[in-house]
């Protein structure tokens, strides 16, 4: 059972309440303010009604499965400012697969916030299926990155390859993304938790829905600030598109989960000319924002070029939005 604390109550005081009724009572700090989990089997006698009335209660919920922490999210993500969630404009995070220069990240952030970007997205330790490919340029990028988003008034978006850069990756981004291939690395999620940051949690090319919220546990509970769920793409038996975007997935965690879902038709497509569809259809199956990889010449991107918009074609993709606020711009 998840008890939420008033705003203003003393959550040392219902937890002591809980725990003199022999509950077995565990706490946790979300973005929606102070819970408290009734861990079973402990807790598996109590009244729901009884446990509401207790002075300083807000409200008492069963959790759907065995992620209390990820069901007690609330349904806006407030993160530096901007709103995610229901009833919100989408908000897009733009930007190129991999930050290749600092002159190149600089322009991006300018024509993308611009445009209406609200968070510069950029890889500087790559995930690469080949050894020999670009692996990013590490620390350096993130620097550039936080550049470049600071002087264009942009949040930033980058991924944490490993338990030896998610510090790194914390301390330069206002968002720590998990990679499709690093969600069931627990070890991982545990680090990119305690960071105390948001995470932008990708899920696994072959990963269910369940293993997905279960990885977005392991983040809450070792301490993330929130869980933003980003659908990429499964892998499927069809390589006409590089993955199958899994929209019936966007649909059940916004809509039955209550959860705050970002789609990336870019990695679930592999090509750009069929962004601009699948991003509306991400928004009306209730996606929360896109993530859109961009490149100015996507013919020499150092990665995933094929899938890489080109700021025309950004801004064409935005144009056919419903719900966007109109920014004036560069093209
Ligand atoms: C990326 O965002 O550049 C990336 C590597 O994504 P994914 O983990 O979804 O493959
Ligand atoms: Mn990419």
């Amino acid at each position: 059972m998840i008890v939420t604390v008033r705003p203003g109550a003393n959550p040392d005081s219902v937890r002591e309440a809980l725990v003199a009724r022999g509950l077995w009572v565990t706490r946790h700090e979300g973005a929606g303010g102070t819970c408290l989990f009734l861990v079973r089997p402990y807790s598996g006698h109590v009244n729901a009604d009884e446990v509401a009335a207790i002075d300083g209660v807000l409200g008492v919920a069963e959790p759907r499965g065995g992620h209390p922490r990820v069901d007690a999210q609330p349904q806006v993500l407030e993160i530096g400012g901007l709103a995610l969630g229901p009833d919100r404009a989408p908000v897009v995070m733009a930007g190129p697969c991999s930050i290749e220069s600092e002159e190149q990240i600089h322009d991006v952030a300018r024509r993308l916030a611009a445009r209406g970007a609200r968070v510069l997205r950029g890889g500087a330790f790559k995930p690469r299926t080949s050894p020999y490919e670009f692996q990013g340029h590490g620390e350096n990028a993130l620097r550039w990155l936080a550049e470049a988003a600071r002087a264009h008034g942009l949040l930033t978006v980058s991924e944490a390859l490993g338990e030896s850069s998610v510090e790194c990756v914390a301390a330069h981004t206002d968002i720590v993304q998990i990679g499709s291939r690093n969600m069931h690395n627990s070890p991982l999620l545990r680090a990119a938790g305690r960071t105390g940051r948001p995470v932008l949690l990708k899920r696994g090319m072959a990963a269910t829905i369940e293993e997905w919220l279960l990885a977005g546990e392991y983040l809450l509970d070792a301490g993330a600030a929130a869980v933003i769920f980003c659908e990429r793409g499964i892998r499927s038996f069809d390589a006409e598109t590089r993955n199958l975007l899994d929209l019936s997935a966007v649909a059940l965690l916004t809509h039955v989960h209550r959860l705050v879902v970002v789609v990336d038709p870019s990695h679930a497509l592999g090509r750009r000319d069929l962004i601009q569809p699948m991003s509306r259809a991400a928004l009306a199956a209730g996606a929360a924002g896109l993530l859109l990889e961009v490149h100015d010449t996507p013919g020499r991107a150092l990665s995933d070029g094929p899938q890489a918009l080109t700021f025309p074609e950004f801004a064409a993709v935005l144009d056919g939005l419903p719900g966007l606020p109109q920014v004036q711009g560069s093209r």
